[in-house]
């Protein structure tokens, strides 16, 4: 069940209703959850499950609801669980074993964010975290570069900038992208502009690398138009004589913010006219 990612006015009735009726709640932070509780004078027995423990513990705790005909919530922290927390292993388990599974849908920033995003919304790909590691995080990005969908991210803040250059690097610096912080709460924030300009504000803003961060960036463009084709073999005209195909391909794609493989394929075009 979800839980606010930041307002408690966002909790629902039937949340709190629910929570009170059921056996007992598995949750990530025992004393974080019990706060919550606290709240609305709940008193249900809370038992810790996290990305530590889900594993060893599902098992058990499904045979328990199964045999024993324990009734049980699941909430994480904020927002609603198994979207980039806990609970993944516990419900496919738990549906795997014959156990009825229902939802006390709420919040969560993925949604709030890409809500009022502007970006288009009917279609999107939620990638969650990005790998930290550089060679993993790098073929994640190459992967995406040409995604036509709108594309959300969560990063945590001290990680904004970092992620940012690494967005300019794949997606180049005119990719409109949008930077949601500390949505539903006081310093509710929406920075939105090409990722370049981007960089330029948030990096001269101390405050907005700080708080809970969703990051959405704008699918590739789907068509170039005649006006963009023809800036995009100047370009390459001008770099192919000067360096190899590889760069010139990176530093137009950088520069345009065009597909990668459209960028290449003109590359191609261009050397076989030649
Ligand atoms: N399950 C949660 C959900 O449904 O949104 C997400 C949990 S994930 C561990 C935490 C990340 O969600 C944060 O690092 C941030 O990227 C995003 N997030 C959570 N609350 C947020 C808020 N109030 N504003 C912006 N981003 C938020």
């Amino acid at each position: 069940m979800a839980t606010p990612i930041g307002n408690l006015g966002d909790f629902s009735p039937r949340a709190v209703a629910v929570l009170a009726a059921v056996d007992r709640i598995f949750c990530e932070d025992t004393r974080h959850s019990r706060r919550l509780l606290d709240h609305y004078g709940i008193t249900t027995a809370l038992e810790p499950l996290h990305a530590h423990n889900e594993r060893r513990m599902a098992g058990q705790l499904v045979a328990r609801m199964r045999d024993a005909g324990e009734a049980c919530a699941l909430v994480s922290d904020a927002g609603t669980p198994l979207i980039s927390d806990p609970g993944y292993v516990l419900v496919s388990s738990a549906l795997d074993a014959g156990v009825a599974v229902r939802t006390v849908p709420g919040p969560s920033a993925l949604v709030a964010a890409l809500s009022i995003s502007g970006l288009p919304t009917d279609r999107f790909v939620f990638e969650g975290f990005l790998p930290s590691a550089g060679g993993a995080r790098a073929r994640r990005l190459a992967a995406l570069t040409d995604e036509p969908r709108t594309l959300v991210f969560y990063e945590a803040p001290h990680r904004l900038l970092a992620m940012l250059t690494d967005l300019r690097e794949a997606f180049g610096a005119n990719r409109v992208a949008v930077v949601t912080r500390e949505l539903s709460k006081r310093f509710e924030t929406v920075y939105r502009g090409t990722l370049e300009t981007l960089l330029g504000t948030l990096g001269a803003d101390p405050h907005a690398t700080r708080g809970e961060i969703v990051v959405l960036v704008a699918g590739a463009p789907q068509v170039a138009t005649d006006a963009q084709e023809a800036e995009i073999d100047r370009l390459l005209g001008v770099l192919l004589a000067e360096t190899d195909q590889r760069t010139a391909v990176r530093v137009v794609t950088r520069l345009t913010g065009a597909r990668r493989n459209a960028v290449y394929r003109r590359a191609l075009a261009l050397a076989a006219d030649d």
